[in-house]
């Protein structure tokens, strides 16, 4: 062998020994049964439709006996009678084959759907696994690409094929035996074709691997574009970049394009070439095959002969149906690793393994030296140290980007501190089991998601197993039970993308409800800087009152009357802290809160009026 093509096997090797399908077998665990039932079936079904072939024989020989030897009338009628019968015999095989072909198909797809299914939940418990830093350094259309595309792909091979990857090979394997047992010196002289039908297929193979892996790699773009213009679809219209918009959308999709033709021209080719290899075996088949029968070196004779033609055409298309399945089975490896790398990802943010809870918590929350970014080397938050007592309410303030919404960020342990700590009532955040650091915490955010779902579940995602009356105590309190039961269907009427459309303040009210129920004591309200109309502002403000009442808040205010509730502002710049006090001691003092202030940066629009009002 060629050092050349010592390393094509090399390869092979590696390829499959490295191969991410195969790791899809971690999903058979806990299927042993069915798997162990379903190869059965599959054994059976091959050697069924291989026996369907053989028996033809039994078929054939009768007719040529009597075409060739027919003397008398009691001769003809033994000869119609073995006829009759072996056709017979037959059918009943055909129909075995058949029905063990039904459940093994049956068997195949429920265990390939089987192995999908955990497929897709893996995928989904990892995504919810990994933390937003993750998130934020990756695109949200590739991800959604490798739900939907890849795992596609891998359904059209295992989740339909996979009976036919078990049993294609199996009945060429029997159909081989079947032609051994005819004639092992015509068997032997055409299986030289095999080894290279093996070897054209896998040096193809891995040219579509190659390609495979592109267009999925396209794939992804074009979902991220697709993605991200839905996305933004205010903004293109806005701006009228429809144009450069299709544009983009254009190119990716000619990417896609010309990475599915190059593979399909590989994948053209292979076929002429198995099939040609094949047909040649199949002639010389017959012509030495006439030469061995008339030698008397044929089983069953004329009969064998024939079915060991049938037999050569069946194993035939068994192989090249095969290629085929290899090739196929290159791509959706090539979707597995895809698949896999987000799998193998490592969640930044890991639940430790004595991670506590605390009893009786009184909601103090202290930063200590906390140093902070979110990409190495771009340090957001420096030494950054801040004490809250508990109940104590604490307005942030500070210039945009200054890293208020960071600092909020860091105490539900959304991102974790690259020095220094932060505790609640004494305790690093990294030593609390997760459900119950979010257990105590109520999270209002400045923009409102809501599912697409019902008010009521909405609302209930803020504690699950809440009961009617506490979602209605929680609505109420923040004074959203008035406009809800006013929807069309009260608090059964569907919100979100599928549903009636919230005003910015009706959503907020349900993000307070939502942290109501939680009874939290630590409460962090991100205020919106929108505009609302008079009586929606009274009614937040009176709805964050009851919120804020009793617990310890972070806020990064925006409406002066929050700010002057406040029980100290800290104002923060460049992620460190530059002054604190109260609105009034800080208005005294000539620094940057008051330049902010009178700049009018630090509140909403609606807020400036009472500026100038006062
Ligand atoms: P603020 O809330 O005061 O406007 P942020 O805390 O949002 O400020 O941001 C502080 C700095 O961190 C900014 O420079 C911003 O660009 C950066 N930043 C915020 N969020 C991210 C993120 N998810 N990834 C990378 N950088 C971020």
């Amino acid at each position: 062998m060629s050092p050349n093509r010592n390393k094509d096997v090399e390869d092979v090797l590696i390829m499959l020994s490295r191969s991410a399908l195969w790791k899809l077998r971690e999903f058979l665990h806990g299927i042993k049964l069915a798997l162990l039932a379903a190869l059965l079936v599959m054994g059976l079904s091959a050697w069924l439709n291989a026996s369907v072939l053989f028996k033809t024989k039994d078929v054939f020989q009768p007719i040529f006996e009597s075409i060739v030897t027919v003397t008398d009338v009691a001769t003809m009628a033994q000869y119609r009678a073995e006829l009759f019968s072996a056709a017979l015999q037959l059918f009943a095989i055909i129909l075995m084959a058949a029905l063990a072909n039904g459940a093994a198909l049956y068997l195949g797809n429920w265990i390939g759907q089987r192995l999908l299914f955990e497929l897709r939940c893996k995928l989904f418990d990892k995504l919810q696994s990994l933390s937003l830093g993750y998130f934020d350094r990756h695109r949200i259309g590739d991800f959604i690409s490798r739900i939907n595309n890849d795992t596609a792909l891998i359904q059209g091979t295992i989740g339909s094929d996979l009976t036919r990857f078990i049993v294609t090979p199996l009945t060429a394997l029997a159909m081989t035996i079947l032609m051994i047992y005819i004639s092992w010196r015509l068997t032997l002289g055409l299986a030289v074709a095999f080894p290279v039908v093996a070897m054209v297929t896998v040096v193809v193979g891995r040219y579509i691997r190659r390609y495979a892996l592109r267009v999925q790699e396209r794939l992804a773009d074009l979902t991220s574009a697709t993605e991200e213009t839905l996305g933004a679809m205010r903004v293109v219209k806005v701006f009228g970049l429809e144009a450069r918009v299709r544009e983009r959308f254009g190119r990716e999709n000619e990417g896609v394009f010309r990475g599915q033709m190059k593979a399909a021209v590989v994948r053209a080719l292979t076929s002429p070439v198995v099939m040609g290899l094949v047909g040649l075996a199949l002639c010389a088949a017959l012509v030495f095959g006439g030469y061995e029968l008339v030698a008397g070196r044929i089983e069953d004779g004329a009969g064998g002969l024939m079915a060991f033609i049938l037999l050569l055409q069946g194993t035939g298309s068994h192989v090249n149906r095969l290629s085929r399945l290899y090739l196929g089975l290159q791509q959706a490896d090539a979707a597995a690793g895809r698949i896999y790398e987000i799998l193998g990802e490592q969640p930044d943010i890991v639940e430790a393994e004595d991670a506590v809870e605390i009893e009786d918590v009184s909601g103090a929350v202290s930063f200590e030296h906390v140093q902070f970014s979110y990409s190495e080397g771009y340090p957001v938050l420096r030494e950054f140290t801040l004490e809250i007592a508990p109940g104590e309410k604490v307005a942030i303030a500070g210039p945009s980007g200054a890293g208020k919404t960071t600092v909020a960020n860091l105490v539900p342990r959304l991102y974790d501190v690259d020095h220094g700590a932060v505790r609640i009532d004494g305790v690093d955040v990294r030593e609390l089991r997760n459900a119950f650091l979010k257990s105590i915490m109520g999270i209002v955010p400045q923009e409102t998601s809501l599912f697409s779902t019902t008010v009521r579940d909405n609302i209930a995602f803020g504690k699950s197993n809440a009961s009617e009356e506490e979602i209605i105590a929680a609505a109420k309190a923040a004074r959203a039970h008035e406009f809800i039961t006013g929807l069309p269907h009260g608090y059964d009427t569907q919100v979100g993308e599928r549903g009636v459309m919230l005003s910015g303040g009706q959503r907020q009210r349900i993000a307070i409800a939502r942290a109501l129920l939680r009874a939290p004591k630590i409460i962090i309200l991100d205020e919106a800087t929108s505009s609302l109309d008079t009586e929606t502002e009274s009614a937040i403000r009176a709805a964050l009152q009851t919120l804020l009442r009793n617990r310890t808040a972070i806020i990064i205010a925006h409406r002066l009357s929050t700010i002057r509730d406040a029980d100290r502002i800290i104002v923060i710049d460049e992620g460190r802290i530059v002054e604190q006090g109260t609105h009034d001691e800080l208005m005294a003092r000539d620094g940057l809160y008051r330049r902010l202030y009178e700049t009018k940066e630090l509140l909403a629009p609606n807020d400036l009026h009472d500026t100038d009002a006062e």
